[in-house]
């Protein structure tokens, strides 16, 4: 399970950079192309934490649009599928924008946000 997998590394991430406080919440940036279900995150995220030192900490998630600028005609497009074409023209010369983001926006410990 995909969501599994990426909970561990952002645990493992956190923990890390908690040096041993209390994590109260924690924003992950996550691109649309990475086609994570957020339910399924939560879930995980739930079952990965529990029992550790991370018990408790909410994960918040920023769902990152796929946006493809298009090198033909200039127009932006956010686009539903994955699939690179401009909505302007249909040329597929794009360049991708956003959507491919992975990473940790934030994690705030007891009293102070570390970025
Ligand atoms: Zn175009």
């Amino acid at each position: 399970m995909h969501e599994l997998s990426l909970c561990q590394a952002i645990a493992d991430t956190v923990s890390e950079r908690a040096e041993g406080q209390r994590v109260d919440r924690v924003e992950v940036r996550i691109g649309h192309f990475r086609q994570v279900v957020p339910d399924s995150l939560l879930f995980s995220w739930e079952l990965i934490t529990d029992g550790t030192e991370l018990a408790g900490c909410e994960l918040v998630i920023d769902h990152v649009p796929a946006v493809i600028s298009c090198q033909a005609c200039g127009q932006e497009s956010t686009l539903d599928m994955p699939i690179l074409l401009c909505t302007g023209c249909q040329s597929s010369d794009v360049r991708l924008v956003s959507g491919e983001e992975l990473l940790i926006a934030s994690i705030d410990r007891t009293g102070e946000r570390v970025s």
